[in-house]
């Protein structure tokens, strides 16, 4: 495939080379993978979403959907390290647009190519980002806060964190806000490590966070709509996006397996061929799933009210769910293809970075709780049953 030089894709294409280059040692070593952000970096895509007015290539949820896969075909934490930032970029873009201090930030992430990180899960609270504990102490033009940040991606090495929070100490659970607190603006001090099957790159260590900003960044919508109409949608396809790119990379060493087979043994069709067909078939259900999220997220968003219905919510929970569970099936039909050189680390089959990678797609928002989200939306409201209408 050849991309117009410079564009998004080449830029990409370029950006993705590099972290497939130094994926083996990122997650062998449970490291930050620098060179991959630096690639990124000199490749201007962190600010890719960003619209044209502050700088940025103005992206398309396509787009940067297609980035993320490109990135998780060599090396799954970049992609998802470069999805997160996106996801955080995508809020900053939904509901900054309009806040000065926040429109200004936007031209700063395009100009020094900031990474964006995210801290909404919490000590008590766990993966239940509608929650907060923590809360903002406003004092004047200047807040505080304290988090129990028990899981920040790549925390260490961000230059932004956007942190969500109850609006005010007095204020419930639910009624949070999302602040942007630049790297001068907190301080972490870690309190768990981040030595795990897979995602190893993404170093996402615990830690306590303490902020102190000026209250221009807290940003103006509740969290509460900045969850419905930009994040979870947002997370679920971009996070999907490359765990198809995983998917992908999988498929094809497994197919690369079976014609290598099939040169050896001329006029005989080798066993794997009927798998290999088989994960095709998966591969292209979850292709399919992701970019009808895609394009129901693009209509909603241009339409502007279909965000927060049932039918809308209820869509983008299966995008994660179906997109997190196929990955693996693909994955496995791909294991049993190679068989003893998928189970190796060191042969050109080994599958064994992209499946222990896969297993964080189920728990990265527990599918049991998307699933319960869902469930009690259902209890109220009918199956969508239409196929094209
Ligand atoms: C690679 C990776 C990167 C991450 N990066 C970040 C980051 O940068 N910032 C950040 O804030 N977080 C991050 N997270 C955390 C993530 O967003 C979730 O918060 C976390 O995976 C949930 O952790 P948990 O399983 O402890 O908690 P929970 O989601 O609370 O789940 C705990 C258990 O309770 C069950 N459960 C909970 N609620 C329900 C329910 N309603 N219905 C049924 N069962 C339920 C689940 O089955 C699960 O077994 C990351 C996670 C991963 C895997």
């Amino acid at each position: 495939m050849t991309f117009q030089p410079n564009s998004l894709m080449d830029r990409a294409l370029q950006a993705a080379a590099v972290a497939a280059k130094h994926a083996e040692a990122v997650d062998r070593e449970g490291r930050f993978p620098h060179e991959a952000r630096r690639a990124i970096a000199e490749a201007r895509l962190f600010g890719a979403m960003i619209p044209k007015q502050f700088g940025g290539d103005g992206a398309s949820l396509a787009e940067i959907a297609e980035v993320c896969c490109q990135l998780a075909h060599g090396c799954a934490s970049t992609a998802m390290i470069y999805a997160m930032h996106q996801i955080k970029v995508s809020s900053l873009v939904a509901h900054g647009v309009g806040a000065p201090w926040h429109e200004e930030f936007m031209r700063r992430v395009v100009r020094e190519q900031l990474l964006l990180g995210s801290a909404t899960t919490e000590g008590g609270i766990g993966g239940d980002l509608r929650n907060s504990i923590c809360a903002v102490v406003t004092d004047g033009d200047r807040f505080t806060l304290e988090k129990n940040a028990t899981v920040i991606s790549y925390g260490d090495d961000s230059d932004a964190i956007l942190v969500t929070a109850r609006r005010a100490p007095d204020a419930a659970s639910s009624d949070q806000v999302m602040v942007v607190l630049r790297k001068q603006d907190y301080t972490l001090q870690k309190t768990v490590g981040w030595n795990t099957l897979g995602m190893r790159g993404t170093c996402s260590d615990g830690y306590v966070l303490k902020g102190a900003a000026g209250v221009e960044q807290v940003l103006p919508q509740p969290f509460a709509e900045i969850a419905a109409q930009s994040m979870l949608a947002m997370a679920h396809l971009l996070w999907s996006s490359l765990w198809y790119g995983i998917a992908a990379s999988a498929a094809i060493k497994a197919q690369n397996f079976v014609r290598a087979e099939a040169r050896k043994t001329p006029g005989k069709v080798p066993p794997g061929a009927m798998r290999v067909a088989e994960m095709n078939s998966k591969l292209q259900l979850m292709r399919s799933v992701i970019l009808d999220g895609v394009r129901r997220y693009e209509d909603a968003r241009e339409g502007g009210d279909d965000l927060g219905s049932v039918p809308f919510v209820v869509a983008m929970n299966n995008v994660k769910i179906g997109a997190s569970q196929t990955m693996l099936e693909v994955i496995n039909i791909a294991m049993n293809v190679c068989g003893i050189w998928g189970y190796k680390n060191d042969s050109p089959y080994s599958l064994c970075r992209e499946l222990r990678d896969a297993y964080s797609a189920p728990i990265q928002i527990n599918n049991d709780r998307i699933l319960g989200n869902s469930s009690s939306l259902l209890l109220m409201n009918r199956i969508d049953t239409r196929l094209v209408i």
